[in-house]
């Protein structure tokens, strides 16, 4: 099943622990809110397999589940 990943950056209080714990998936911007590097945080292209080992880590830990994932390619209004 294709995995597709998104942060919300309403949700995200810049902690940093998603670019800690997945820094080829996640960076941050100058206000410290992070994003979803792959695709540039548009949730449109599926995680290889390789990468959703590493997205896991950051994923169950992100403090405010501001990481969102899901099946199918997220649209352009979904935070
Ligand atoms: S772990 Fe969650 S709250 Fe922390 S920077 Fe990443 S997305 Fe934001």
């Amino acid at each position: 099943m294709p995995l597709y990943a998104k942060v919300d950056r309403e949700a995200c209080i810049a902690c940093g622990l998603c670019q800690m714990l997945a820094p080829t998936l996640f960076d941050y911007d100058a206000d410290g809110l992070a994003s979803y590097t792959p695709d540039h945080n548009t949730g449109t292209t599926p995680l290889t397999g390789a990468q959703a080992i590493v997205f896991r880590r950051a994923y169950t830990r992100c403090p405010t589940g501001a990481i969102h994932r899901q099946a199918a390619p997220f649209s352009s209004d979904e935070p």
